[in-house]
């Protein structure tokens, strides 16, 4: 059954201040299995894993294997697994369009224009993500408010207006940083190498360096891009806000 605006609201005023681990417990105890994590493995995702793990042991996670990622991501997601005993559904983008991809605009479209970059995103992530969120009534993200120029009003509880209006919740809107490693720290949870090489946020190889002392976190994605452009289309408001990114209209 499709979440209405009202409750949606509802929920919005309830969830804001509550703990991520209350939202966690009300959203799977309401929505199971009709809920999953989305999980790049980065420590906000690594955390609500095992926050979710805490409640449920078959709680669902799926990640996207874009076929570009770090090694290090890999056994970051092999040591998460093996630690909390969660099963993870991976998602491939579709064989046919990186073949027709590649083969017509080579291995590094991406860096020639802003509209390459989102082609390869769109086949690479968000059309696996449109199929890894169809029949799901809500899906959990480990985005935070501070992440990013484009998500300063991040909610707690929002609709998904992009994927056919379901429940997105984002627990860990209004933690810092700081809350993200001491949690991790405190429960001795597996953290992707490449943070302590200087990459704050982990996305695919080619499209993700490391930032310097007191850069912006999302500064090493897409690095060559304005930063107000820094999206993949994962979390677009609604379905044309990412088209329009492209046309040069802007976002959030
Ligand atoms: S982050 Fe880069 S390699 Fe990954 S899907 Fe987007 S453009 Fe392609």
């Amino acid at each position: 059954m499709a979440v209405t605006m009202e409750q949606a609201r509802q929920w919005r005023t309830r969830f804001d201040e509550e703990s991520p681990e209350a939202v966690i417990r009300w959203a799977l105890s309401e929505f199971h299995p009709g809920i999953a994590l989305a999980s790049s493995f980065s420590m906000e995702d690594i955390v609500l894993i095992a926050m979710m793990a805490d409640v449920r042991s078959d709680a669902r996670i799926f990640a996207l294997d874009t076929g570009r990622l770090h090694e290090e991501t890999y056994e970051t997601a092999e040591a998460v697994r093996r630690m909390l005993g969660v099963r993870v559904e991976w998602r491939f983008p579709s064989m046919a369009a990186v073949e027709e991809l590649e083969r017509s605009k080579g291995l590094f479209s991406f860096r020639e224009s802003l509209e390459n970059r989102h082609e390869c995103c769109r086949i690479r992530k968000v059309e696996p993500l449109s199929r890894a969120l169809s029949g799901l009534r809500a899906w959990v993200t480990g985005q935070r408010r501070e992440q990013a120029v484009t998500r300063r009003t991040l909610p707690v509880v929002e609709i998904d207006e992009g994927h056919g209006k379901i429940l997105k919740l984002n627990p860990l809107a209004g933690w810092t940083e700081q809350e993200v490693k001491e949690y991790v720290r405190k429960r001795g949870l597996p953290v992707n190498r490449l943070h302590d090489m200087g990459y704050p946020s982990i996305g695919c190889a080619p499209c993700t360096r490391p930032v310097a002392p007191g850069e912006d976190p999302r500064a090493g994605r897409w690095w060559w891009e304005r930063p107000e452009q820094k999206e993949c289309g994962l979390h677009a408001r609604n379905a044309g806000e990412y088209d329009r990114r492209d046309k040069g209209e802007g976002e959030e």
